[in-house]
């Protein structure tokens, strides 16, 4: 965890949870975290509900002045028109998204996108003030044939390629093989890879914006493996999948700063 980055804890719901169901997690979540007397300085915290949800989920968090912000799990890269089915970034930035998810594994995998369309989705969301978390990643087949880092580089490149260096934006790097596998990557193995990205970011944007990024770990992350992975220095932060859906886990993730222990 570099000195000058705050954490951010993501929770990617993915399609989980109707917004009744988001309204009573959400609450059960601020609850928790009430009981366990979290304050909220140290660590940013934001959700990622399915979009029929995030309406509910936004009023939630600003009724209740929760320590939570919010994001969406893919926005179009188009700002209107006929795309049936489809969300605008100019929608996004309307309900107060601080962020939206792009080139997550599951789209590139069950909707094709490519590194073009990332980029330009990452466009759509810089253009809406709406900060894109950038997902790169290699399958187990990429690991084989290339080794760790390749394949997230070439990913993050294509898409820094076509924003600015003042732009703001979050990287997660997740390993297709590690997400939702229950195999974690090693803390070791997620520091190298991000440690490659951010020279990749200063290769492309410079070393300022290099140092300021912050740099996710994805994959199998849970209250029991936090700690080791953000002790690494170029790990700034996790993107949870199947943990954010479980309260205790999710809120003892968020907590990791009190579990830092020194053989962790
Ligand atoms: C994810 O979906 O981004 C993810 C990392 O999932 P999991 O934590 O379940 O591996």
């Amino acid at each position: 965890m570099g000195a000058m980055r705050r954490p951010l804890i993501a929770g990617n719901w993915k399609m989980n949870l109707d917004h009744l169901q988001s309204i009573a997690f959400v609450q059960k979540l601020g609850w928790a975290l009430k009981d366990a007397k979290y304050v909220a300085n140290d660590v940013d915290v934001a959700l990622f509900p399915p979009i029929a949800d995030l309406r509910s989920v936004q009023t939630l968090i600003n009724a209740d002045s929760l320590p939570f912000t919010f994001g969406a799990q893919d926005l179009s890269m188009f700002d209107d028109g006929a795309h049936t089915g489809d969300i605008s970034g100019v929608f996004l930035k309307a309900l107060e998204c601080s962020y939206v998810i792009v080139g997550h594994s599951e789209r590139r995998a069950d909707h094709s996108e490519n590194d073009a369309i990332v980029a330009a989705k990452a466009q759509a969301a810089i253009r809406n003030s709406v900060v894109p978390i950038i997902c790169v990643g290699e399958t187990a087949e990429d690991l084989e044939t290339h080794g760790a880092a390749k394949i997230p580089v070439d990913q993050l490149r294509a898409v820094l390629e076509v924003l600015d260096a003042q732009d703001n934006y979050v990287v997660a790097y997740e390993p297709v093989w590690a997400i939702g596998s229950g195999q974690a990557a090693t803390p070791d193995q997620a520091n190298d890879v991000a440690a490659a990205l951010r020279a990749t970011i200063a290769a492309v944007h410079g070393s300022e914006r290099a140092e300021a990024t912050r740099i996710l770990y994805g994959g199998s992350v849970k209250a029991a493996n936090i700690a080791s992975f953000m002790k690494r220095p170029d790990v700034d932060g996790a993107l949870v999948g199947g943990a954010s859906l479980d309260v205790a886990e999710f809120s003892s993730i968020i907590q990791f700063p009190k579990h830092v222990t020194l053989d962790s």
